[in-house]
């Protein structure tokens, strides 16, 4: 079974002391993991190493970054290498979401930059995806997603786009309490697994997970990571409240 994964991105929120006390509580909880359920903590880079120490022994829980640079190493002031990350030992990183394309203009090409140089690097993308609410009253969402897929991804191997994770997510559901639809993701998600199943094949695509994004909530996570192609989510706000964050972790297939 492909892994099923619950994404947690805490965005820029949170001190450190409550970064700490969220994840104590998260981890309390009684639910083990099955083997190919996953958890990931997308945190703050000032945080990334006191959630890398707070997880540690923990059977497939992992830590990510929010973002990372394209260049290895350098005159880059403020920015976190991927060097960087594997010192601290992190695996995941997020990358293309919505809000760095909005505030920090990076664009398909400098995405392909990021997704190559985490992948020379053993760094997994959870690589972001989705459309804007005027092109999808167009009803163009499907081109845009593969475009975004297309100049991102399309022009790896079929072994390297498999370390890929792919998260769907709406840009009109990004913390607007708007939800997708059930019939709306899994839409979409066959339509990503169909691009890549065009690209690389059947087998290959059927073993790539592809998170949805989007408002998801403890109400809303059992239907929408119930559909067939939907193998999990990338979570903002309700990440941040432990019980909530605990259900939509109950709620992975
Ligand atoms: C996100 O941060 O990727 C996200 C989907 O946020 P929210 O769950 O708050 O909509």
């Amino acid at each position: 079974m492909r892994k099923q994964i619950a994404a947690a991105n805490w965005k820029m929120n949170l001190t450190l002391q409550q970064g700490e006390q969220l994840l104590n509580d998260i981890m309390a909880m009684p639910h083990t993991l099955a083997h190919h359920q996953q958890v990931i903590f997308a945190v703050p880079s000032p945080y990334l190493q006191m959630a890398q120490l707070k997880i540690q022994g923990k059977q497939n829980v992992f830590i990510a970054a929010q973002n990372c640079y394209s260049k290895k190493s350098g005159a880059y002031t403020g920015e976190v290498s991927v060097e960087m990350l594997n010192s601290l030992g992190i695996n995941f990183v997020v990358l293309g979401h919505s809000e760095r394309r909005e505030y920090f203009h990076e664009n398909n090409q400098l995405l392909a930059e990021k997704v190559n140089i985490c992948l020379e690097h053993a760094i997994t993308p959870i690589f972001c995806c989705g459309e804007a609410l005027a092109i999808r009253e167009e009803n163009k969402q499907n081109e845009f997603v593969s475009h975004q897929l297309k100049e991102s991804l399309f022009h790896l191997s079929a072994e390297q786009i498999q370390q890929i994770v792919i998260a769907y997510e709406p840009i009109w559901a990004i913390g607007t309490g708007k939800t997708a639809t059930s019939e709306q993701a899994q839409e979409m998600h066959a339509h990503i697994r169909h691009s890549l199943a065009e690209q690389y094949g059947t087998e290959v695509a059927g073993k790539i997970s592809i998170l949805y994004g989007g408002s998801v909530k403890a109400g809303n996570a059992g239907e929408l990571f119930h559909q067939p192609d939907v193998d999990g989510g990338l979570v903002g706000g309700a990440s941040l409240v432990a019980s909530e964050f605990i259900a939509i972790i109950n709620a992975l297939k």
